[in-house]
């Protein structure tokens, strides 16, 4: 392997270390600690542990984390009760509802009701709509770590031509406006782009958000590329893997990320980051 492994696990712990020390400083001056409220609907299995990690994360930095974990049977109605409540709560700076709600819930309604100065996952309407005017204020965790890992690496990205591989609502949309502020050249390819590869090979950062492993092909790789895995995918054997042919991507790219240990961990560590922005910058 030629590439230089970029290692979000190290990025993430620098990150909440530095998270937990400006909580502790805060709490010391006698200000309450940031709350972060997070709902679970139902018991859906992978929502579970990705809820119990992010309630440790919240632990180990010193924010409140306040556990809503409702029934699969809570109505539409129930759920928006509850988030007007936590809306008006001054406790709360930060409101996270574990998705995907189980089937007959509306998931736009609720993530529209969650008030945007809450909306730690930076999924509403408004927070997507003022990255697109280049003013973000809460931005969506996965995007925003992928750019920390990227400013890691200490290269210029201005000017670059970043293929993003994925349009969804939570990372390759949201990617694509990041990059932007970033100063690249942004190419977005999806479920019906006409020969990937040929996208892919003309990247000097390629970012990978589908969920199927091996999409990209390592061959399809640019010669000192920068690549980064988002992609998740659970083997038989329970092995994690991400999105790209890690073996051969890694002999070609000049920077790469792991999966597990690269953008993972920078998701979590970025909802810390933004309840406690929420709590300081929002709701001080
Ligand atoms: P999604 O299913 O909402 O979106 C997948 C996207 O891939 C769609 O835009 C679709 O058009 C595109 N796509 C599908 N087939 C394609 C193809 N053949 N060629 C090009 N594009 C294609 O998924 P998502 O929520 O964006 O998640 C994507 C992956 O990232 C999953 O593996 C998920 O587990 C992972 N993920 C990881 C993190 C993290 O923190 N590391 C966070 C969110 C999602």
């Amino acid at each position: 392997m030629s590439a230089q492994l970029i290692d979000g696990n190290a990025t993430a712990k620098a990150m909440r270390e530095s998270i937990r020390q400006r909580v502790e400083a805060r709490t010391k001056t006698g200000l309450r600690a940031p709350g972060l409220a997070v709902v679970l609907v139902g018991n859906d299995p992978a929502s579970e542990v990705y809820v119990s990690h992010k309630r440790k994360d919240c632990e180990q930095v010193g924010i409140i984390s306040t556990a809503y974990d409702l029934p699969d049977t809570t109505s539409q109605a129930e759920l928006i009760t509850l988030i007007d409540e936590l809306n008006s709560n001054d406790e709360i700076d930060g409101i996270l509802v574990q998705l995907p709600l189980p089937a007959g819930l509306n998931s736009d309604e609720i993530l529209e009701r969650i008030d945007p100065k809450k909306d730690v996952d930076g999924f509403h309407p408004f927070n997507v709509g003022r990255l697109a005017q280049r003013l973000p204020l809460l931005r969506p965790c996965t995007p925003a770590g992928v750019v920390d890992l990227l400013d890691g690496t200490g290269q210029d990205i201005t000017g670059m031509h970043a293929v993003i591989v994925g349009a969804s609502n939570i990372v390759g949309r949201p990617m694509g406006l990041e990059l932007l502020l970033k100063g690249c050249t942004v190419t977005t390819c999806h479920r019906f782009t006409k020969d990937l590869a040929s996208f892919v090979k003309q990247a000097d950062i390629v970012v990978v958000a589908v969920g199927k492993p091996g999409i990209v092909q390592g061959e399809w790789i640019k010669e000192g590329a920068i690549v980064i895995d988002v992609g998740i995918n659970r083997l038989e054997s329970g092995k994690l893997i991400g999105d790209v042919d890690f073996e051969a991507a890694a002999e070609r790219a000049s920077f790469i990320t792991p999966v597990p240990g690269g953008v993972g961990p920078m998701t979590r560590a970025k909802l810390l980051e933004n309840t406690l922005f929420a709590c300081e910058e929002l709701h001080n």
